[in-house]
């Protein structure tokens, strides 16, 4: 199926960079959100991010104008009109995607195919809410979508060929490497990726290593490019927490236990990068470690 024109829901940090990378690749992008600031703010954020990309040489300046001329954006999920894909990145919560993907039911077109950005929440199960399983699958990015490479791509129990392969090709499209997971809690990236992060937080509770020691630790000890306290805060502390809970509930296995001080640090709201706030405080010059 020849993909031309894609609905992204959720204009956060992800959304943001999905409508940037589809908008330069030449398809034509609907970005929804229910809060019209987080519409703004992804323009904006848009409008800086590709004025930088041009600025290093990397795409020219009407390269710039033409990708977000391709960009609409809406409160409204009966706005999305005809479009062929439509890629959920709201919320990492359960209800509110299952309710997104009922609330679009009336607005799609026969052949319009449902993915979603989950980082670790079933694509089986998502997709058994819908109307069209065989044409439902996860899309995953990786933050932030236009430097990473990759993006996994997750069949559910009852995704179709077709559906895969028109996926593959957007990826394809968008200069990008697709790896395929299975529909297992958290894929790929986010089984391995979590738990070290997790274990970090565990090693900031029980006094092993300060906020600084442990990042500096697995950047000069592991060759990381980022501490695993920095990159949570990057992904966003939410995001991480619910990570984890997927993973202890779907895998009954208690060696998954969130730590109870990144239960902590999101009950406090301090989600990271995002609310200025996390394992760092960057309301400053510099980002100060808060423990
Ligand atoms: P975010 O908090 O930056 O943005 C979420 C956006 O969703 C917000 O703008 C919010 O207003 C919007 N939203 C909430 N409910 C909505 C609804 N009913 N309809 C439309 N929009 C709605 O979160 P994010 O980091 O962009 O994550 C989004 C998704 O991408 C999550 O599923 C997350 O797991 C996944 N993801 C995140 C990362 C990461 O590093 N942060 C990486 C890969 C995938």
């Amino acid at each position: 199926m020849d993909i031309k024109k894609i609905c992204i829901i959720g204009a956060g940090q992800m959304g943001n960079g999905i409508a940037h990378a589809m908008s330069l690749a030449g398809y034509d992008v609907v970005l929804n959100d229910i809060n019209q600031q987080s519409l703004d703010a992804a323009m904006t954020a848009m409008h800086k991010n590709m004025a930088r990309q041009a600025s290093r040489g990397k795409i020219s300046e009407s390269d710039v104008t033409e990708a977000i001329a391709r960009i609409t954006t809406t409160l409204s999920l009966a706005d999305i009109g005809a479009t062929d894909l439509v890629i959920e990145a709201a919320t990492e919560r359960e209800t509110v995607k299952r309710a997104i993907f009922e609330d679009l039911q009336p607005h799609l077109l026969p052949h319009t195919i449902l993915t979603s950005n989950t980082s670790a929440i079933s694509i089986t199960r998502l997709a058994s809410r819908t109307d069209r399983p065989e044409r439902f699958m996860g899309f995953h990015f990786m933050n932030p979508v236009p430097v990473m490479q990759l993006v996994e791509l997750i069949r559910g129990i009852a995704t179709d060929e077709e559906t895969f392969a028109s996926c593959r090709t957007v990826v394809e499209k968008l200069g990008k490497t697709a790896a395929s997971a299975e529909d297992f809690p958290a894929f790929i990236v986010n089984r391995i990726l979590m738990p070290m992060i997790n274990e970090a937080v565990y090693t900031l509770y029980e006094g092993v290593g300060s906020v600084k020691s442990i990042d500096l630790s697995m950047k000069l000890g592991a060759n990381h490019p980022m501490g695993p306290l920095e990159l949570a805060d990057f992904i966003g502390l939410d995001t991480c927490l619910a990570i984890m809970n997927v993973l202890h509930e779907g895998l009954a296995d208690t060696k998954y236990r969130p730590c109870p001080l990144l239960t902590k640090y999101v009950e406090a709201g301090w989600l990271g990068r995002k609310t200025q706030r996390g394992f760092y405080d960057y309301r400053g010059e510099e980002p100060v470690p808060t423990r």
